[in-house]
């Protein structure tokens, strides 16, 4: 059998919709961020602009320090799986700082945010009996993987909408397990959740609280706890995941909340157990960013004022974006063939690189530049970013918004 051919296949259906994936090439410089060398047809230095590393803390020197320090004093990996000799002291140290984080009693280290919602959700759907899990409708792709391997029951309830979540549970038995899986900023069009509605409904149902705050770690909140710290939920929720590898600046993902819960997923879970733990250097890198950052509102003041601007800068120049109480900016191009245009053309052209987002990560007629500022973009790559994409704006006939 010719396999490459069956590989082939499925593959040229994908470029056919246009979905085929091409990954920019970078070489980051550490030090020059939002700076990045660029492999390929295009300049050979380009400014960034949808990093996940939102306030650069992976080339801050704290964060570099420590990962540098850590690798000389304890090699570069673990060394084996948490159970079989991988545990180590930076291991824990680190869950103890997330735990404080989230003003929990425990924490629980995976090798990413999505093994860690897939890990959780997964355990906790297959191993609680009778389990049902609601699921916002727009939830990441780690969170509905972990449900579908659960076998659980699953409800899919309106994105954002309490009430809707009320009705569902409001039908459901209530001497079943309920787990409501939610996150507080939704990643594509940055919106944020109605946090308190959405406990409110839970407590009143008593079904428990799973929230992902990925792209709100480290961002707000004035330790960086998240869209739950910030409205003082924290203690209303009964879990909370993260991601060690955006605004931290590192890699690896987390689940907070009780003793219990931690030691349930960390006895159970296959994706936690089976699993080489982080290198001990990436765990006292990561515990650095995060001690950092519940300190310091440096970093958060800086990408704040820079997502002002930008999004000043857009109006001023007619550029439609999308409003949102978060540090994403979504400008809609609302074309596939137009967003990957534009796209290529700010690399080639103006060094200036934004992945497009098309189908199926959004909706179709939804396509989008997704812009993501850094309190290192200086007022100079802002205009030359807005320049740009005035005149790209014009040659594609696309619509302006007068202000
Ligand atoms: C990126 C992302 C994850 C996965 O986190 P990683 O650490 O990158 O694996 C989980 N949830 C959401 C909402 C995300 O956007």
């Amino acid at each position: 059998m010719d396999y490459d051919s069956l590989f082939r296949e499925q593959l040229d259906a994908l470029k056919d919709e246009g979905n085929y994936r091409i990954f920019a090439e970078l070489e980051r410089q550490c030090g020059a961020f939002p700076r990045a060398g660029h492999r390929g047809e295009g300049p050979e230095r380009v400014t960034v602009w949808c990093s996940n590393d939102y306030l650069g803390m992976g080339q801050h020197p704290v964060t570099v320090g420590r990962m540098v320090e850590t690798v000389q004093e304890c090699g570069t990996g673990a060394g084996g799986t948490r159970n079989i000799s991988g545990t180590n002291a930076h291991h824990v140290a680190l869950e103890q700082e997330i735990a404080d984080l989230h003003g929990k009693e425990a924490a629980l280290l995976f090798t990413s945010g999505y093994v860690s919602n897939w890990a959780s959700l997964s355990t906790l759907g297959s191993r609680l009996k009778g389990a049902v899990i609601l699921s916002d409708s727009l939830n990441h792709a780690s969170m509905i993987e972990g449900i579908r391997h659960s076998r659980a029951e699953k409800v899919i309830w309106k994105h954002n909408d309490a009430d809707d979540l009320d009705r569902h549970l409001s039908r459901l038995d209530p001497a079943r397990p309920r787990i409501v899986a939610f996150e507080s900023v939704y990643s594509m069009d940055g919106d944020i959740c109605p946090m308190a509605e959405i406990v409110e409904v839970a407590e009143k149902h008593g079904a428990m609280t799973y929230l992902d705050e990925v792209h709100a770690v480290g961002m707000y909140g004035p330790r960086g706890g998240g869209i739950s710290e910030q409205e003082g939920l924290a203690h209303r929720i009964d879990l909370i995941e993260g991601t060690l590898g955006k605004a931290y600046g590192c890699v690896g993902g987390y689940i907070s909340g009780s003793a219990a819960l931690c030691d349930f997923v960390r006895s159970f879970a296959s994706g936690f157990i089976f699993t080489t733990a982080l290198p001990p250097a990436v765990a006292a890198a990561a515990r650095a960013s995060i001690a950092h950052l519940k300190n310091s509102e440096i970093e958060r003041m800086g990408q704040r004022d820079r997502v002002r601007k930008l999004r000043a800068r857009l109006d001023a120049a007619g550029i439609p974006h999308m409003a949102n109480d978060s540090h994403i900016v979504p400008v809609p191009v609302g074309d596939p063939v137009k967003c990957r245009l534009i796209s290529d053309i700010l690399l080639r052209e103006h060094g200036i690189y934004v992945q497009p987002i098309n189908y199926p990560t959004v909706p179709k007629g939804t396509e989008r530049l997704r812009f993501t500022p850094s309190p290192h973009h200086t007022d100079a790559d802002i205009d030359h970013l807005v320049t740009a994409l005035g005149e790209l704006w014009s040659q594609c006939a696309l619509a302006r918004q007068v202000a």
